[in-house]
């Protein structure tokens, strides 16, 4: 790993970025936490009552603690309220790192129906719409969502339950005027293939929004092969282990399948070794077509700037390799037309100057 220079360290933070792979829970910061805690007189359920320790709790160690904290923060979230909050401090962080477009994955079953919190599909929509109204106010910043399956509810002793992929597209569907824009499926891929979510993601596509399921993290090529055959997948979450297939990386450099990869991510849940391991350089050298996003930016202790930083230090990429892969987060966007021809033209204009 190398110290990158000033300009390079600048060049990466002041650049307009578009992220299109991070969680609405997995993206909330301690202090949230905490005002959440004391809105809902929950405080006593963290293992700290101040941001400090609470950001040490939150470094990765293990994938049970992951869903430990993962589990506490979705307990908090419990009222239209706490979604606003949660959207308009996230638009405050995209200000702070000049990320223009963010597309969120949110799991809208887990807060109306897993848990009995009297949270209707409304009341989600209500506050994911309060809070980025109020970000595109403050900040400026352009909001998307994909709606996402967890798709290891789905899944009874192997045996395959379409109701609550029926409900989440329903749900995306109501929320298609209010900036959904994507259909999701999120959670363990072992032992919940792609292939039942069909019906749903074929639903969801005729109603115009993009198949953007995760794949090919911790489940091989035949999870991402079946992504793309079964639910004719626009982009892929992740989709790092294609690098196991040289049939399917031809496919997705022909067919330019956009991967939603997020190196950090991939490393503390040890989908490779280390960052050093991580295929990022390999995809983009045959290709593929590559985008650089955070997932789950406070529980890995990352940021998208960050993950550009780390593009930087351990696969060697230069200013003008940085701005092709930042580019191309904004036209893998699922936003209309006329708001990403904005958001490209910005983008140019930046890079042109600062090159
Ligand atoms: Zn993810």
């Amino acid at each position: 790993m190398n110290q990158l220079p000033d300009k390079l360290i600048n060049f990466i933070q002041g650049m307009p970025k578009a992220e299109i792979h991070i969680h609405l829970e997995g993206a909330i910061q301690p202090e949230t936490v905490l005002k959440l805690a004391k809105r809902h007189k929950k405080l006593d359920t963290l293992p700290s009552d101040n941001a400090e320790g609470l950001r040490r709790w939150f470094t990765f160690t293990d994938f049970p603690h992951f869903v430990e904290i993962y589990l506490t923060i979705q307990d908090l979230i419990r009222t239209a309220d706490d979604f606003a909050l949660l959207v308009y401090e996230n638009g405050a962080d995209m200000a702070a790192q000049n990320i223009r477009y963010r597309e969120i994955t949110v799991t809208p079953y887990t807060h109306t129906d897993y848990q009995d919190k009297g949270l209707s599909i409304d009341d989600v929509l209500r506050g994911l719409e309060d809070g980025r109204s109020q970000a595109k106010k403050e900040f400026g910043v352009e909001i998307r969502w994909v709606f996402d399956v967890p798709r290891n509810f789905c899944f009874d002793n192997g045996r395959y339950d379409h109701t609550i992929a029926e409900k989440t597209l329903d749900y995306a569907l109501q929320g298609k005027d209010v900036g959904v824009v994507g259909f999701g499926l999120g959670g363990n891929e072992v032992g919940c293939p792609p292939e039942p979510f069909a019906p749903a993601f074929e639903k969801a596509k005729a109603n115009g929004l993009l198949s953007v399921p995760h794949a090919g993290e911790t489940v091989g090529p035949a999870s991402v092969w079946g992504s793309l055959n079964a639910l004719q997948a626009d982009r892929i979450g992740h989709g790092v282990r294609a690098i196991e297939d040289p049939g399917l990386l031809a496919t997705l450099k022909v067919q330019q399948i956009p991967l939603e990869i997020n190196p950090t991510s991939n490393a503390c849940l040890n989908v490779f070794a280390s960052l050093d391991a991580h295929p990022f350089r390999q995809l983009d050298d045959r290709g593929l077509f590559v985008t650089v996003n955070s997932d789950d930016p406070p529980l890995f202790n990352t940021s998208l700037v960050q993950e550009y930083t780390v593009l930087a230090q351990h696969f060697g990429y230069d200013a003008a390799g940085l701005a092709r892969i930042a580019r191309n987060a904004f036209v893998a966007a699922g936003v209309k037309p006329r708001v990403k021809t904005k958001l490209l033209k910005e983008f140019d204009a930046w890079v042109a100057q600062n090159r």
